[in-house]
Parts: structure tokens; C-alpha cells; sequence
């Protein structure tokens, strides 16, 4: 048997058939690599992706540059009723959409469910755009006006992290296609399935062939699509060190571009705080989505008397049920990892109060489990202190007061989130001042702002410039057009309009 014909055996046997790129509205083949897609709930594979290269991204590029004229041309109050149809598809679509995440991430079914929720309400915002899109116009001198027009920068791209397969992808899509510009999309090679299903449902929807396009890929392609001169602007998510990388070479190429990296998140738990309120908020935020999410709480810093509220929820992790209420991590070596971060603090002298090492499901053997592991008496030294985890687990860091528990959140180069729980709104206040990230909560463990407010972090959580979703998005998907004009001859001059 060849090697070719064992090839097609395989994707006979697969779920998923062969996934395809999506280009001028088609899915087509492209590039010479492929990478299995594994179910982490329980290590089957699912399907197989194809790695593309610059020849696909040339491709693509080339085809939404055709579709661009067309497109921009389109009034934006026509562009955005895609995005009504669109939205009503991903609402009837919800489950096998859903369902399709929980596959190919892992993602228990009510955080798939939430996350295409948190997609359809990115859409909505996109809906709005002609509000805010509206332009500037004023009589500057007599009979003279200046206008300030919004117009799309042509063709730009994403890409994308594994951990959220159909929300990071929207914080881009709907805001940039409805201003006007033509997209490619790179999803992370881990998790390739939505993005087919997104691309169908934008056909679907209206969206002209071209205007959206998919090419799937490793390193390879996110560096042929900073490299492409056809390309205008790049968002980026992922880990902190592939966002500079892809900052300085999209940069270096003369585009836009907005990166935004990992995180270190931390939570300062005051004396006062209320017990169940603030047990119940750390835990759902270490814990929620395997504690794979930007957002995620990594660091509670417990601060003075906090004993009842570690003891409460220690308590409540130990009843947490592995499999049920958090779902596995993305893959094996990610399980290798955190399960390394859990035994050096352990051999650092840290208490592991609750330890999900080892972690199983029965009938599920070969998932990739971690259970919620909450770790006392970290030092602020210790790598668990300092470095992304990215699974469910929490260090606790004991600090006598809160000027010191600012300090440990200071200390950290990332700055996407920081939260306070307390019952002073003095503490409260002083921590919203002092924490140095993007996104605060006050008695909220994820302070994901909703629409209409913008998503970002600070520090090495994001390279370029604003957030990536909400009012910001305009200025990023569009240049600005000033235009000065004079039809009245009778109008008076003076220095400026002659
Ligand atoms: P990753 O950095 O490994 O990969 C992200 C993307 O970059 C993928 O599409 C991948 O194919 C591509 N890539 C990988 N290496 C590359 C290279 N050398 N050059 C160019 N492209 C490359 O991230 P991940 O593991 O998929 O996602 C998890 C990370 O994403 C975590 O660090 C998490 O905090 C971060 N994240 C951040 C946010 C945020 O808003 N700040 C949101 C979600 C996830």
C-alpha cells in the first residue's frame, strides 16, 4: 500500500472529512503538510488540517483583493445586513456550533455555548457600526467645509489562538468586514473545525465570495500573511512571545498591527471580602474554561486574616467533578506542563491544598485531564508566581496588607486583568487606581468588558495600539479621509481659502 493511498484510508476513517481552506468563497485544497485534530476530551482524532504556505496566502490574498472594490463600494448600512442575517444563523445554529467546539477544544458544553453567545453579541456590535461610522463635516470658513470620511484599508487578516475557536475570531471578523474590508482568517492549527462552519454561515448570510476567506496553517502561514505586501493590517492573539514576534514582522512590513499576548492575572482577596461572593468568584475564575482563557484568575492574592476564604474555597474545589465541571486541557504536553509548574512549587516549599495531578475520567483514558489545583503559600519568586499556567490552577500568595498586594500585582510584566474582592469601597478604589492592567474588576473574578466596551490588556499583554473590539475597532479597520471643499464663488476668503 502506498503511502498516498493509506493517506485517503485514514480520512475515510476520520469523523470530520479532510478539513480545506475557504478562499473566493470555495473550500479548496493547498499546501503540502497536515496535522491530525484531536477530541482532547478523549485523545481520539477527529480530523486532519492542512498546513498552507505563502502560495495559499498568495492565493487568497489575491482573491480578496478582487473582491475588495466591489465590496468597499457596498453603502456600510447595506454591508451590515449580512451581519443581521448572520447573527440570526449563529442563534439558530447555537448548539452544533457549540457542540463543534466542545470537539475539537475540549470546552465543557455551557462555555461552547457561551462563547458563541459572547460571538453573536460582537455581531450585534458590528450591526451598529453605522452609527458610530458616521462622519465629521464643518464649515471650517465661510463657504468652506472640511469632511472627515472613514475608509476600509483593503485586505486585512487574524490570528488566532486555540483556546477560543469562534469568539477570538469575531473580536476581528465582524467589525472589520462590516467597515468595509476583506478578510483572511488564520485559526489556530489546534482547532480548525469552526472556522469552516463560520465561513459558511457568512456565505449564507450574503457575504460576497472573497470577502472572507480561511487559510489554515502553523507558523508558517501567520508569516507569510505579515510578510504579504497585499496585506494592510493584522491582529494577532496568542502567547506573548509569538505576539512580539508577530509585532515587529508585521511592523517591519509596514502594516497595522495589533497583538495581544498572554497573561498573569491576579486576584487580591481582602479580610472583608464577602466569603461566598469571593470563594465562589476565584474559583470560577481559575477553574472556568480549564483555565485556559487570557482572563483567567492565576494568582489570588490573599491578603492579612483570608484563612476562611481559602479553607471555603478549597473546600469547593475538591467537590469540583473532572470531566463535568471542567473539561480537559488542549493537549498532552499541555498537561505535562502545568503538571511540572504544580510539582516545582510543590518542591519549592508551596502547599498544594487541592492537587488535580493525574487527573482521570472513566471511559475517557485518553483525555487530557488536570483537576482545579489550588496551591498555598506561593512565593512571589516561585515560576507558578510569575509565568502563565494555562490550566485550573491557582497560587495563593499571602501578602499582611493591601500596599504589598499591589506591589505582587505590579511586579508582573503581563497586565491583562486584575481583580479586588472587598466589601470597602476605599480598597476597591484604590486598587482600580493602582493595579496595572487593562481590565479591572471590583467582586468580578473575569472582568471581560461587554460590548460596547473595548477588550484589552496592558503591558506584555498587548503591542500596538487600543483595544481590539469596540469603539476602537474603527479607528484600527479604517484610514480617515479629510476632504476640504468650496462651491460657493461669493463666499468671503481668507488666509486658508484662497
Ligand atoms: P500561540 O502563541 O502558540 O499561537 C497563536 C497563533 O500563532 C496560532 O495561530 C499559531 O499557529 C501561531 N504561531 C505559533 N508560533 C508562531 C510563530 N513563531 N510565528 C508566527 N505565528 C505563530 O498561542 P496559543 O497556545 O494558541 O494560545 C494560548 C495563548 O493565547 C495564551 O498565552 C493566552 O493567554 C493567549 N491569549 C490571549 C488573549 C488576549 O486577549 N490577550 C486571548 C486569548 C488567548
Amino acid at each position: 500500500m502506498t503511502s498516498h493511498s493509506s493517506a485517503v484510508l485514514d480520512a475515510v476513517s476520520l469523523k470530520y472529512p479532510e478539513i480545506r481552506h475557504y478562499i473566493g468563497g470555495r473550500f479548496v485544497a493547498g499546501g503540502t503538510r497536515h496535522l491530525d485534530v484531536h477530541n482532547p476530551a478523549d485523545g481520539s482524532i477527529l480530523s486532519r488540517v492542512p498546513l498552507g504556505d505563502a502560495s495559499v496566502v498568495d492565493h487568497a490574498v489575491k482573491t480578496a483583493r478582487q473582491a475588495h472594490a466591489g465590496w468597499a463600494a457596498t453603502p456600510i448600512k447595506e454591508r451590515v445586513q449580512v451581519f443581521f442575517r448572520y447573527k440570526t444563523l449563529l442563534e439558530r445554529h447555537i448548539k452544533d456550533l457549540a457542540a463543534l467546539i466542545t470537539e475539537e477544544h475540549g470546552k465543557l458544553a455551557g462555555e461552547a455555548e457561551a462563547e458563541i453567545l459572547k460571538a453573536i453579541e460582537l455581531t450585534e456590535f458590528a450591526c451598529s457600526l453605522p452609527q458610530l461610522a458616521v462622519g465629521e463635516v464643518l464649515e471650517v470658513s465661510r463657504g468652506v467645509e472640511c469632511r472627515v470620511e472613514r475608509h476600509p484599508l483593503g485586505v486585512v487578516a487574524s490570528i488566532n489562538p486555540f483556546n477560543f475557536p469562534s469568539m477570538v475570531p469575531h473580536w476581528s471578523i465582524p467589525n472589520a468586514i462590516a467597515l468595509g474590508n476583506c478578510f483572511i482568517m488564520k485559526p489556530s492549527e489546534t482547532v480548525p473545525l469552526s472556522a469552516g462552519r463560520i465561513a459558511e454561515l457568512l456565505t449564507e448570510a450574503g457575504l460576497p465570495p472573497g470577502v472572507f476567506n480561511v487559510v489554515h496553517g502553523d507558523r508558517e502561514v501567520a508569516e507569510a500573511l505579515c510578510d504579504h505586501p497585499g496585506i494592510e493590517a493584522i491582529t494577532f492573539v496568542g502567547s506573548t512571545r509569538v505576539a512580539k514576534e508577530v509585532y515587529r514582522r508585521a511592523t517591519s512590513n509596514l502594516k497595522r498591527a495589533l497583538c495581544l499576548g498572554g497573561a498573569k492575572n491576579h486576584v487580591i482577596v481582602m479580610p472583608d471580602a464577602d466569603p461566598e461572593m469571593a470563594a465562589g468568584g476565584v474559583l470560577a475564575a481559575m477553574s472556568g474554561c480549564t483555565g485556559q482563557r487570557c482572563m483567567a484568575a492565576s494568582v489570588m492574592v490573599a491578603v492579612s486574616t483570608t484563612d476562611h476564604i481559602v479553607d471555603r474555597l478549597a473546600a469547593q474545589a475538591r467537590l469540583m467533578k473532572v470531566g463535568k465541571d471542567v473539561g480537559p486541557v488542549i493537549t498532552r504536553q499541555a498537561r505535562e506542563r502545568i503538571e511540572k509548574y504544580i510539582t516545582e512549587a510543590e518542591q519549592g516549599g508551596a502547599r498544594v491544598l487541592v492537587d488535580g495531578r493525574g487527573a482521570t475520567v472513566p471511559g475517557k483514558e485518553g483525555g487530557w485531564y488536570v483537576g482545579p489545583t489550588v496551591i498555598d503559600g506561593v512565593s512571589p519568586e516561585m515560576r507558578i508566581a510569575q509565568e502563565e499556567v494555562f490550566g485550573p490552577v491557582l497560587a495563593i500568595v499571602r501578602t499582611r496588607n493591601l500596599d504589598e498586594a499591589i506591589e505582587v500585582e505590579n511586579a508582573s510584566p503581563y497586565g491583562n486583568a486584575a481583580a479586588i474582592f472587598t466589601e470597602s469601597g476605599g480598597a476597591a478604589r484604590s486598587a482600580m487606581e493602582r493595579a496595572s492592567a487593562g481590565m479591572v474588576g471590583v467582586n468580578v473574578g473575569v472582568p471581560v468588558p461587554r460590548e460596547p466596551f473595548g477588550f484589552g490588556g496592558w503591558n506584555d499583554s498587548r503591542f500596538g495600539v487600543g483595544d481590539i473590539t469596540g469603539r476602537d475597532s474603527l479607528g484600527f479597520w479604517t484610514k480617515n479621509k479629510k476632504i476640504t471643499t468650496k462651491w460657493n464663488r461669493e463666499a468671503g476668503t481668507n488666509w486658508m481659502s484662497k
